[in-house]
């Protein structure tokens, strides 16, 4: 890491790269890449590759096109997939206007503003993410299906859990890539994994997620598998979440700590869980971006659907893990892997920094099973429910100050022109569960 110019135009020749990817991600999350051939690294290098930014949706309009990709040094890496001959390397970029400045619609030019207003309070952010997955079958003609592999549960290990080899070669990739793999394991569902890889800083986790996404994509196709980070493919059964664990640090310290403090957390600690709890409705509609995320964030499959903390019980949407020192965190329950991961991590940052701009105290802790309360019980405690929808959640949004600063006047324009479209196709469409209750009733 830290690669100077001179140093990657060395391994490029050492490695016999031939093709350079240059990626970025756009509004909707999607992984996007310009491939170079080697003899134009020396221009990319100084940021002086231009791509027409009107063929990505939401990015520009046609008259104002042309858009500047300005790599990361830090970002260089080969691909472990090697063609025959020469390697491929691919570096992550910040998408710039033709001056140099950054562009508006850049998710990660977004989340390294949040960085730098955290830098500016004196904070760093940590962030630590559990992406779940499922691994299905595809067809004969290799489209996917809904037909797991296995009948494991969690944890559990062979001979049941079949997609294991496929889960062990996502592991040693990531790990050629660079990745410190924490832990792999079988989850709840039939078919569905995890593997969790080591806490980073905010943009480094970000860039982390979208290499991740694309490599276990890719591995389970080598394996004939389809992997898919939908919320919740499966009705009845445990969705796909992506719990983040949030620190902030101030230089070596974790000033989420204080063994002074209430529970052991600082003051800060406390600012930003109620930071998370306030702004949560605003922020789930870009934690939680498709129509499907919703039908995860329901009871009865450890999602959350309540909005509250917990030192505990695992119910409620901010945990508290009972590690402290170093490892104090804040894990927030309700992101799923659907989300573009700069913009997530903006909202959690910025929702986080304003409650400790604010001095704002969290409700007292939930340790009791919310879901086993009455409705009167929950309005009682004032505990409220994450929107139920992407209609709701983007209503919610609309309404937060705090979060659409976060992601910018451009970014809202164009993410929400998208989701009013899917939310509206989905609303108009019929869907199978109608006509099953309808069609021989009325
Ligand atoms: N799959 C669950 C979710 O949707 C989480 C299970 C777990 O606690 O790891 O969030
Ligand atoms: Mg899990």
């Amino acid at each position: 890491m830290g690669y100077t110019k001179e140093e990657i135009m060395q391994l490029v020749e050492e490695q016999q790269v031939k093709f350079v990817r240059m990626q970025f991600t756009d509004i909707l999350g999607v992984l996007k890449n310009v491939s170079i051939p080697v003899s134009q690294l020396e221009k990319a290098l100084e940021g002086e590759i231009q791509f027409d930014g009107s063929s990505i949706e939401g990015f520009v309009r046609i008259e104002e096109s042309d858009m500047n990709l300005k790599p990361d040094l830090d970002t260089f890496i080969l691909l472990p997939w090697k063609p025959k001959d020469g390697a491929v390397a691919r570096l992550i970029c910040d998408v710039c206007n033709p001056d140099g400045t950054p562009f508006a619609g850049c998710p990660r030019g977004l989340l390294r503003k949040a960085i730098k207003e955290a830098e500016e309070m004196g904070f760093f952010m940590n962030a630590g993410p559990e992406a779940e997955f499922f691994l299905f079958h595809t067809d004969a003609d290799g489209r996917p299906t809904l037909t797991t592999h296995d009948m494991a549960g969690y944890f559990d290990m062979t001979p049941v859990d079949l997609g294991e080899n496929a889960r062990r070669d996502m592991v040693m990739t990531l790990t050629e890539m660079g990745f410190e793999i924490e832990a792999s394991h079988h989850e709840v569902a039939p078919g569905q994994h995890e593997i969790d890889f080591k806490y980073s800083d905010a943009l480094s986790t970000a860039d982390s997620l979208m290499t991740f996404r694309f490599v276990v994509r890719t591995v389970a196709q080598r394996h004939g598998l389809h992997a898919s980070f939908m919320p919740k493919p499966i009705f009845g059964i445990n969705g796909s979440g992506m719990h983040t664990h949030i620190s902030l640090f101030r230089g070596e310290d974790n000033i989420f700590y204080d063994p002074q403090g209430e529970y052991e957390l600082s003051k800060e600690a406390m600012g930003f869980i109620a930071g998370l709890l306030e702004h949560a409705p605003a922020f789930t509609a870009i934690t939680n971006p498709t129509v499907n995320s919703y039908k995860r964030l329901v009871p009865g499959y450890e999602a959350p659907v309540y909005i509250a903390w917990s030192q505990r019980n695992r119910s409620p949407l901010v945990r508290i893990p009972s590690r402290r020192g170093l490892g104090t965190r804040v894990e927030l329950r309700s992101p799923d892997p659907s989300c573009n991961p700069y913009l997530a991590l903006t909202v959690m940052l910025k929702a986080g920094l304003d409650g400790i701009k604010r001095n704002l105290t969290p409700p007292t802790p939930e340790d009791r099973n919310i879901y086993a309360m009455t409705p009167e019980e929950r309005i009682n405690r004032n505990i409220f429910s994450l929107p139920a929808s992407l209609d709701e959640a983007l209503r919610e949004l609309e309404k937060d100050p705090v979060i659409l600063e976060a992601i910018g006047e451009h970014v809202w324009d164009r993410f929400h022109a998208a989701k009013r479209i899917e939310w509206d196709s989905y609303r108009t469409s019929v869907h199978p569960w109608e006509v099953e209750h309808y069609l021989g009733k009325f």
